[in-house]
């Protein structure tokens, strides 16, 4: 048996149960988290964005066995609400979060930050950042045994990115908020942390002014001259969730082809 079939033939995440936040479709880098967990024994909880979301990710919910299916607007403590009420009555006890999800206004990822509106600001912070933290907050009783909370960033976080904008703002204070929220949490054994991914297609990739060319770009200008896939995502998120990442909490870990080294 190779290394590979051992580690899932010992199904790491055996057991466990993990909500995963931001499936769009089956390119989203959500989804490729969630397939990791649920190959290796977790039991799964999906949500959605609208009705139109639903007939994309209800039939992939299906397809890997989950049967909570829940709508969930990340900017509507009403909705964060239903949904815990769903999970606490369904499961009771939670061990991992994967928080993918990101927004901001077509008009702010595209000419000058400093014409971000103060709604366009105050919206992708919101749904960007903020809402970790309210999903953080909800998670945390249900988290009785520790557990992950995963969630997703870019590079913009730290340089500028042409046209990204008030998203890179919103990225730097999601890093800060896995710092705080893992002091917080360190002492229920609830770790937090963040990946920061490469480019990669997906329908969010879309918003971004030029993206076809900073896919084209980064892949030039990596040490590993290529881009990534969305399978290098599920894998460092389920490493992080797994006992690999036991002792790994507050951090923003990298997979971008080695792009965050370059000057
Ligand atoms: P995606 O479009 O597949 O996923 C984004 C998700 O955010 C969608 O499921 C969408 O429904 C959800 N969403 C947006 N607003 C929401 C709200 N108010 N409430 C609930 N859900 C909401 O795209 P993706 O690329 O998989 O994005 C996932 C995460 O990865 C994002 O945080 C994104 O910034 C980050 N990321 C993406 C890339 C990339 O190149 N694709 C690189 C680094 C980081």
């Amino acid at each position: 048996m190779s290394t590979t079939e051992r580690y899932w033939a010992e199904r790491p995440y055996a057991g466990q149960k993990a909500l995963i936040i931001g499936v769009a479709n089956e390119r989203s880098l959500a989804w490729a988290i969630a397939r990791e967990l649920h190959l290796g024994g977790a039991e799964l909880a999906f949500t959605f964005l609208g009705e139109a979301l639903e007939r994309r990710v209800r039939p992939l919910a299906e397809s890997v066995g989950a049967t909570i299916v829940e709508p969930c607007n990340v900017s509507d403590d009403t909705q964060i609400e239903a949904l815990f009420s769903k999970l606490t009555e369904k499961w009771g006890t939670l061990d991992h979060v994967i928080h993918s999800v990101a927004f901001a206004n077509r008009e702010d990822l595209d000419g000058r930050f400093v014409d971000t509106s103060r709604e366009g600001f105050r919206v992708a912070m919101d749904v960007s950042a903020y809402s970790l933290v309210a999903l953080a907050r909800h998670a945390e009783p249900m988290m009785l045994n520790g557990g992950s909370i995963l969630t997703l960033s870019y590079y913009g976080a730290e340089k500028v990115v042409p046209n990204y904008n008030v998203m890179g703002v919103a990225k730097a204070a999601l890093e800060a908020c896995v710092r705080y929220l893992a002091w917080d949490m360190g002492p229920k054994k609830i770790r937090v942390n963040a990946i920061s991914a490469g480019a990669v297609k997906t329908l969010a990739a879309a918003g971004i002014r030029d993206f076809r060319t900073m896919l084209a770009e980064a892949a030039e200008s990596t040490p590993l001259k290529e881009n990534i896939h969305q399978d290098d995502v599920g894998r460092l998120g389920g490493f992080l969730c797994g006992p690999g990442g036991r002792h790994i909490t507050g951090s923003t870990m990298y997979v971008d082809s080695g792009a965050h080294i370059m000057g």
